[in-house]
C-alpha cells in the first residue's frame, strides 16, 4: 500500500511515529521559511509540514512544483502542532515531511475543491468526477451507502430475498412513458426498459419467493424535477400470503429501523390517513403534518351573504396561521400576490386578520359584518391575533391552491424543520382516476392494485367511488414509498383490464404472460417500492434528490459529463434497422 495511515487517522496519539501518507493537495501555504500543505483523501485532511533549513531542499523545490489536486506520497514523522486547529479530528497534530514523491500531476481544477465552492452547477456537473471530490457531496454518497446496507441487513433478518430482474423487458405501466431499446437481433422490435419491476415480482410471487425485493434502478421518461430522475432507484419489495396490513407493519418497521441505524432517532408509530381525509384536510395526497394548519370548510357561513365570488364557488375554505393577524397591508398583499402566480394560480385570496382587541379586519369587510367573520372565526378556530386565509372555487382546484399555500406558510412560520420526521400511511387511495384528455378512467397505482372487496360491486355504477387495497408512505410531504395488495386471479385481473378500456387483444398482447402464471396457483401477495433517492435526501435533510446520486442527469434529461444521449453512427443504425427522420423545426 502506497501509505501507512489514511489522511483522517492521525491523532495525539501517534506523535513520533513515521507515517506514510497519499492524497489530493487541497492547498498549499507557502510562507518562505514554511511550507504548509493540507493533504486530504476520503478520510479527512492531514496538514504537512515543510521547513527551509530543516526539510531536504530536494523535497522543498518538489514541493513548490505542485499545485491544487496534485496526487502525492509524502513520508515524515508525527508532531505535535504548535496551534492546533479544533474543527478538525486531525488538528492536533502534522507530520514533518522529508520524503515526497508526485503521483500525478493536475491541471488546475474548473472550481475549487471546497465545501463552500465557486462553481455553478452546469459546471460541477460537467466536472462530476471533481465535484465528488468535495465533503458535502462525498457525505450524501457515503449516507446513501449507509441507507443501503441498512436496508439490505433489515431485509435480510425478515428472510427476503434479493432478487435480480431483467432490464430489457416489456412496458410496465407506472404512468410515464417508456424508454425503448431497439433490438439488433429482432429487427423493428424494441425493449422497453422498466418504469418497475413490478410484473417481475408478482412473478416471483407465483414462483413461491415469498419475501423478495430489489435495490434496482426504474426508467421513467417524463417531465423532471429536483425530485425526478430519468432513471432512479428503487428498494422494490413483494410479500406473498399477507394482507395490507402485514405489509404495513413490515415496512414500517424497516423505515423505522433506517432512523435508528443511520440517524439514531426513534420515531413514532406512524400515523394513517385515509386519502380521502388527506385531501380535505389538506388538500394533497402527500400531507406535510409535521404541522397542523388543517383545512377548514366554511361554505355555510360565508355562502349566501351577497359576496358573488364565494357564492358561485363549489368550495370555500380557508387555513389558519396562527400569530400573523399583525400582518401589515404590504405583507397580506404580497400573500396575494403569491398566490396569484402562475404556478399556484389563484383568483385572490381573502384575508381575515383577529385583532388583539377582538375586532376584525378583513378583506371583504363590505359582505361580512363583526358577526359574521366571528362565525368564521369559531368555525376555524382562530383565537385573536390569528390570520385567516381563503380560498374559493372549484374543490379540486381550490385544494391544490390552498395546499400551496399552507406549505408556504407552513415554511415561513418555520414549521417545516428538516430535522424533524413525521411519517404517515395515506391508505384507502381510489382504485381508477379519471382522465380528462383520453376521456375514460386510469389505474390510479396501476392496473394490478386491487379493489375493496366491499366496494367491487360500485365498478360498473361508480367506477370512480372504488377504493384500492393502496397505501403510499409520505414523511414532510414527500411521498416516500408506495405499494398494494394485487390482483391474484386472471378473473378479476381481465376485469379490470376491460374497466381501464384494455381490448382483450390488447391485454393479452402486453400482459398475457401475468395473465397466465396467475392460472397456475399465484398467492395471495402485494408490495411496496420506496424511492430510494428520495429517501436518501430525506434522511440528507435536502430537498433535490440529485445532490445524492453520484453521476444524475440535468433538467434536461442529459448527462453533461459524459454528454449523453448522443447521436449513432450510420452503420450502428443500419445495423438496427434504424432510420432518422428529423421533425422540421
Ligand atoms: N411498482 C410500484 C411503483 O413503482 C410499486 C408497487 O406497487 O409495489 O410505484
Amino acid at each position: 500500500m502506497l501509505r501507512t495511515h489514511t489522511c483522517g487517522e492521525l491523532r495525539i496519539d501517534n506523535t513520533g511515529q513515521r507515517v506514510e501518507l497519499s492524497g489530493w493537495v487541497q492547498r498549499i501555504r507557502d510562507k518562505g521559511g514554511m511550507i504548509w500543505i493540507d493533504l486530504r483523501d476520503r478520510y479527512g485532511i492531514t496538514q504537512l509540514i515543510f521547513q527551509e533549513g530543516e526539510t531536504n531542499t530536494e523535497v522543498i523545490s518538489k514541493v513548490r512544483e505542485m499545485g491544487r489536486e496534485f496526487v502525492i506520497k509524502a513520508k515524515g514523522e508525527v508532531k505535535e502542532r504548535f496551534s492546533k486547529n479544533d474543527k478538525i479530528p486531525t488538528g492536533d497534530v502534522e507530520v514533518f515531511v522529508d520524503e515526497i514523491e508526485i503521483l500525478n500531476s493536475s491541471k488546475v481544477p474548473p472550481f475549487t475543491i471546497e465545501d463552500d465552492t465557486d462553481g455553478g452547477e452546469e459546471l460541477r456537473m460537467k466536472y462530476r468526477y471533481l465535484d465528488l471530490r468535495r465533503n458535502i457531496v462525498r457525505n450524501n454518497l457515503v449516507l446513501r451507502h449507509k441507507l443501503a446496507q441498512a436496508v439490505r441487513r433489515y431485509l435480510d433478518s425478515q428472510e427476503f430475498i434479493e432478487v435480480e430482474t431483467p432490464v430489457l423487458i416489456k412496458s410496465t405501466p407506472e404512468g410515464a412513458r417508456d424508454f425503448v431499446v431497439p433490438s439488433r437481433m429482432n429487427p423493428g422490435e424494441f425493449y422497453a426498459l422498466p418504469q418497475s419491476p413490478q410484473t417481475f415480482k408478482q412473478l416471483l410471487m407465483v414462483s413461491g419467493y415469498d419475501r423478495y425485493f430489489q435495490i434496482v434502478k426504474c426508467f421513467r421518461d417524463e417531465d423532471l424535477r429536483a425530485d425526478r430522475q430519468p432513471e432512479f432507484t428503487q428498494i422494490d419489495c413483494e410479500m406473498a400470503f399477507v394482507e395490507q396490513e402485514d405489509i404495513l407493519n413490515t415496512f414500517e418497521g424497516m423505515t423505522k429501523f433506517l432512523f435508528k441505524e443511520v440517524k439514531g432517532i426513534e420515531v413514532e408509530d406512524f400515523k394513517r390517513m385515509p386519502y380521502s381525509e388527506a385531501m380535505k384536510f389538506y388538500g394533497s395526497d402527500k400531507p406535510d403534518i409535521r404541522f397542523d394548519m388543517k383545512f377548514i370548510e366554511l361554505n355555510d357561513v360565508a355562502q349566501n351573504k351577497g359576496f358573488k365570488v364565494f357564492d358561485d364557488a363549489e368550495l370555500v375554505v380557508g387555513i389558519v396561521a396562527i400569530g400573523c393577524g399583525d400582518y401589515s397591508r404590504k405583507q397580506v398583499d404580497e400573500l396575494t400576490k403569491w398566490v396569484q402566480r402562475p404556478q399556484i394560480g389563484a383568483k385572490g385570496l381573502v384575508y381575515v386578520k383577529y385583532n388583539e382587541d377582538g375586532t376584525f379586519k378583513s378583506s371583504v369587510d363590505k359582505f361580512f359584518d363583526h358577526d359574521a367573520l366571528q362565525a368564521w372565526a369559531e368555525k376555524m378556530g382562530a383565537e385573536k391575533g390569528d390570520l385567516m386565509l381563503v380560498l374559493s372555487g372549484d374543490t379540486d382546484v381550490v385544494r391544490k391552491q390552498l395546499c400551496e399555500l399552507r406549505l408556504e406558510m407552513g415554511k415561513r412560520l418555520g414549521l417545516r424543520d428538516n430535522s424533524v420526521f413525521a411519517p404517515l400511511w395515506v391508505v384507502d387511495f381510489p382504485l381508477l382516476e379519471w382522465d380528462e384528455e383520453s376521456g375514460r378512467y386510469h389505474a390510479m397505482h396501476h392496473p394490478f392494485t386491487s379493489p375493496k372487496p366491499e366496494d367491487i360491486s360500485k365498478l360498473d355504477t361508480d367506477p370512480g367511488a372504488v377504493r384500492a387495497n393502496a397505501y403510499d408512505l409520505v414523511i414532510n410531504g414527500v411521498e416516500i414509498g408506495g405499494g398494494s395488495i394485487r390482483i391474484h386471479d386472471q378473473v378479476t385481473q381481465s376485469l379490470m383490464f376491460d374497466h381501464l378500456g384494455f381490448t382483450k387483444e390488447e391485454a393479452k398482447k402486453q400482459f398475457g404472460f401475468l395473465m397466465e402464471a396467475f392460472e397456475y396457483g399465484a398467492p395471495p401477495h402485494g408490495g411496496i417500492a420506496f424511492g430510494f433517492d428520495r429517501l436518501c435526501a430525506l434522511f440528507g435533510g435536502a430537498e433535490s434528490i440529485r445532490d445524492f446520486i453520484a453521476f444524475p442527469k440535468n433538467n434536461s434529461g442529459r448527462d453533461v459529463m459524459i454528454d449523453s444521449p448522443a447521436t449513432i453512427d450510420q452503420s450502428q443504425l443500419e445495423e438496427l434497422n434504424l432510420k432518422i427522420e428529423k421533425q422540421e423545426e
